[in-house]
């Protein structure tokens, strides 16, 4: 009998405290959905109250399957849970359920909340009580418990044990500041799950030297059986336990996958690498190549004396099978794994071709040649499979833009300051049909894609709907000079997404292409005829 292990994913909450990193509600909504599908138990959003975005991520039910999880404080010292308005924005959340977040560590009672132990207690003791009053799922996130635990074990234990003892479902042990490890965080956890049952326990590890992955499954072979990370290991300073990396080892190492069940299936863990990478183009990031599971470097051996061993028996050199993950073997991405990457992707979308068609090594090659001048077909979905169903010939003939024009023109006005005025006009021709559409924009992006889609004749009932949900525009150094690369996210009225991509030396042009894609994937997902 395996036991059950959970995965709290804080991407959305600890990992948007990243440098650099701004989610947007559009961010926020398609990370969570990856998510979710990927089969993460405890999504945390954000901190409805605390900033507009997270107020409005909350406002409305999400329809997860993970449990949608909402984060702020205990109420404040001195005050009543019902009078305190943080609380209460928490409570009023559209969550599944309330990770409150505790001090654990005597000295920051003492210090930053200047309020008594005993105090912070009842606080901790009131805010599951109302949180559990609301129907709420509830977790404590014990702040500072390893470093406060070294200071004073009775009372970073009695903050934990006055949760669970209310009702809480979880109790998360924090190493807040990073600095514990391994061995420490194994004694420590053993000792708690003394008191309180290792399956209400969690860890939440901070990867200051480089150990949160490593501290979190120390605490599970303490017995605690939830962990807490983010995608990438995302976070503030050094980053958050990288589920990335905790994710394969507990699927594909047999001391965990044989002793525990978690929620991602095999199917979910072989779109890992793909679900890395689309994060880090949301991102703008460029992915790291040496990333352990993932990265394109992590099962790259260079040619040599290795490289025939692999050949003859890949397990020689690799301590997991790179498909496992969704990853592929560096030294043959012209063969078989490249196929059958493609190939499992052909089956996601739902075009049956045969293994051995000659059509699929076309489209690999077809792929590969673009990637290396700059599409990300990881990232853009709809745009591969665009390709694909036109190598497959599989999408009619819409409509053809045979001319178009962009203006940005600067107008002074006398004593005023000046304006920018963006046009766009649009030859498109349905067969024999021929339509103008000219339109202004706020940017000459926006103006083009407003006169694409002002009048598409009998195509136009399928995309009114439509609509521009991202843009993202990345310079990229490919081959002979710079290049730029949109990535456009677009969703309809049924509420599907999609992403598509365009590459050239000119954004223009780049933008027109994914936006010509986009209209088009519409097109073929409606059913549209020629
Ligand atoms: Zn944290």
């Amino acid at each position: 009998m395996r036991e059950r292990l959970y995965l709290f994913d804080t991407t959305l909450r600890d990992g948007a405290q990243t440098n650099g990193v701004d989610f947007t509600l559009s961010d926020k909504l398609a990370i969570m959905r990856m998510l979710d599908e990927l089969g993460i138990d405890y999504v945390e959003g954000g901190y409805p109250g605390a900033n507009p975005i997270d107020t409005e991520l909350f406002s409305a039910p999400r329809g997860l399957n993970a449990t949608f999880t909402a984060f702020g404080m205990t109420r404040r010292p001195g005050r009543s849970a019902s009078n305190d308005p943080g609380l209460n924005a928490l409570l009023q959340a559209k969550a599944d359920a309330i990770c409150f977040v505790a001090k654990s560590w005597d000295y920051h009672v003492r210090v930053a909340l200047e309020t008594t132990l005993e105090e912070n207690l009842a606080s901790i003791r009131d805010s599951v009580r109302a949180a559990k009053s609301k129907g709420r799922e509830v977790l404590l996130d014990c702040e500072h418990f390893f470093d406060g635990y070294k200071a004073n074990p009775s009372y970073a234990l009695a903050c934990a044990r006055t949760a669970y003892e209310e009702g809480a479902r979880w109790v998360v042990l924090c190493d807040t500041n990073g600095g514990t490890l391994p061995h420490e965080v194994a004694s420590i956890v053993a000792e708690v799950v003394r008191a309180i049952p290792g399956e209400h326990v969690g860890i939440h590890a901070h990867n200051d030297t480089e150990q949160a992955v490593a501290n979190s499954f120390a605490a599970v072979r303490a017995g605690a059986r939830q962990i807490q990370g983010t995608l990438n290991g995302l976070g503030e300073r050094c980053g958050n336990a990288n589920l990335v990396s905790i994710i394969p080892t507990l699927k594909l190492k047999p001391e965990y996958a044989q002793a525990f069940d978690i929620g991602v299936s095999d199917d979910n863990l072989k779109r890992l690498a793909h679900i890395s990478h689309e994060l880090d183009e949301r991102l703008n990031r460029a992915p790291n190549r040496h990333a352990p599971y993932v990265g394109e470097s992590a099962f790259a051996t260079k040619a040599g004396i290795h490289a025939s061993a692999i050949v003859k028996e890949p397990a020689t050199y690799e301590h997991v099978a790179p498909e496992r993950v969704g990853n592929r073997r560096k030294l043959l991405v012209s063969d078989q794994a490249g196929r059958s990457n493609v190939l499992a992707e052909l089956d996601r979308i739902g075009l049956k071709v045969s293994k051995d068609d000659p059509r699929v090594a076309r489209l690999l090659d077809e792929v590969k040649e673009r990637e290396a001048i700059g599409y990300a077909y990881e990232a853009a979905d709809a745009s591969f499979e665009l390709l694909a169903r036109r190598m497959l010939g599989t999408v009619p003939k819409f409509f053809d833009v045979t001319y178009f024009d962009v203006k940005v023109e600067q107008r002074r006005h006398n004593g005023s300051g000046s304006e920018m005025l963006t046009t766009a006009v649009v030859k498109v021709k349905i067969g024999n049909e021929m339509l103008i559409n000219a339109a202004e924009g706020n940017g000459p992006v926006n103006a083009l894609d407003v006169a694409l889609r002002k009048d598409l004749g009998k195509y136009q009932k399928f995309i009114d709907k439509l609509k521009l949900t991202d843009y993202r525009v990345r310079i990229l150094n490919a081959g002979t000079g710079a290049v730029t690369r949109v990535l456009i996210e677009s969703e309809d009225e049924t509420g599907e997404h999609w992403t598509t991509v365009g590459v050239s030396p000119n954004i223009i042009d780049a933008s027109f292409q994914a936006l010509m894609d986009s209209i088009v994937y519409k097109l073929v997902r409606s059913g549209a005829e020629a």
